[in-house]
């Protein structure tokens, strides 16, 4: 024995941290981490697992990804000067980003509330985290506040979730135009709910040489391969891959991925599903006493409970098998949760608990 202890070892910051806490959701209505809750038709899972049969599980996947990489580029039109980088989830692409940039007095900014994983992962790999709150109102970009916070902070990188999560509303263009034509260092846009929104930047990266646009194939259905991507100039983007391990993309996301995309029209349509069905979400719930639903661009909606009660509406709906998400701790955000859009029926039986606890 050595007796030595994690505290005579591990890094200050990362003991006050806690590990990012997901929720047992077995046997609950899962509406809390913005899943697709459409799988795919029979017949797709049919053909999906006739290619499964052969993928050579004894072989390392192709460390560059090149085949899901040209796929993905001819499905998004991405142009030839413009620089592709795949991540375990775009958490990883995240870290990626903030690992490189990372030095003694640097800062990572971004509007909050916003993404946790922002601040979460610029705490462990020791950078300095400035949010710039959002308008009180309505969550929009607070232009002004967040003009002077880049002119003083002067950070590395600044993360905008377009449309935002918590709060599901997407920041007005021409201001995040403005931030990024400000911005000292790099922006990352992060369009993970890109699928349910209606403006992206994914066109402007060749615009602007300190601009990285982020999207996620977690939010279209396929949380479960861990894929998210990076788009950016090929100066950036060459850096940024020094950093990834070797073999990042698994062999079984690289096949599913590229299977996916082949059949991207199921997903646009089961998108298309969740954009109507979050229509009638908010509209039913804007329709309850006490509730304040904010307009969303995401899979979810984000609703304000009557005050001093969203702790207890959280865990009275939970209580009857339903599991959203509780944020109301937050300034911004107090007495607010956030629901994510799920199949009608489960809309409904979350419509029909919440207005019965409501009671
Ligand atoms: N960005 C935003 C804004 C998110 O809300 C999330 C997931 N909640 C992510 C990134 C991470 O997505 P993933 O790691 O699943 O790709």
């Amino acid at each position: 024995m050595t007796g030595v202890r994690p505290a005579d070892l591990i890094r200050p910051e990362i003991r006050e941290l806690s590990a990012y806490h997901v929720p047992d959701a077995r046997g609950l209505i899962k509406l809390d981490a913005m899943e697709n809750p459409y799988r795919w038709p029979p017949e797709m899972v049919a053909a999906w697992s006739a290619k499964l049969r052969y993928v050579p599980l004894n072989r390392y996947p192709d460390p560059e990804a090149a085949e899901l990489k040209a796929r993905l580029r001819a499905a998004l039109a991405i142009p030839p000067e413009v620089e592709l980088l795949l991540g375990n989830g775009s958490d990883e692409l995240i870290q990626l980003v903030i690992l490189a940039l990372s030095a003694p007095g640097r800062v990572v900014l971004a509007p909050e509330p916003s993404f946790v994983m922002y601040r979460l992962i610029s705490r462990f790999v020791g950078m300095r985290y400035v949010g710039v709150p959002l308008g009180a109102a309505d969550f929009s970009l607070d232009l002004a506040a967040m003009l002077e916070a880049m002119e003083r902070y002067r950070p590395a990188v600044v993360f905008l979730a377009y449309p935002n999560n918590p709060t599901g509303n997407r920041f007005n263009e021409q201001d995040v135009r403005q931030v990024i034509a400000a911005a000292p260092g790099l922006v990352v846009v992060d369009e993970a709910y890109f699928a349910f929104a209606e403006h992206s930047f994914l066109t402007s990266v060749a615009e602007f040489d300190n601009l990285l646009v982020m999207r996620t194939l977690s939010k279209i259905g396929l949380a479960g391969l861990r894929l998210g991507f990076l788009t950016g100039a090929q100066a950036w983007i060459n850096e940024l891959d020094k950093l990834r391990l070797p073999y990042n993309i698994n062999i079984l996301t690289q096949m599913s991925a590229e299977f996916a995309l082949v059949h991207a029209e199921i997903i646009a349509v089961q998108a298309r599903q969740i954009c109507e069905d979050r229509r009638l979400l908010l509209k039913a719930l804007q329709n309850l006493p006490g509730i304040t639903a904010y307009p969303s661009e995401a899979n979810f909606v984000l609703f304000r409970t009557p005050a001093g009660k969203g702790t207890h509406l959280f865990e009275a709906l939970r209580s009857a098998g339903i599991l959203i998400k509780n944020l109301s701790q937050g300034d911004l955000l107090h007495d607010c949760l956030r629901v994510t859009v799920g199949t009608p029926e489960e809309n409904q039986i979350f419509l029909s608990a919440l207005a019965a606890v409501l009671d």
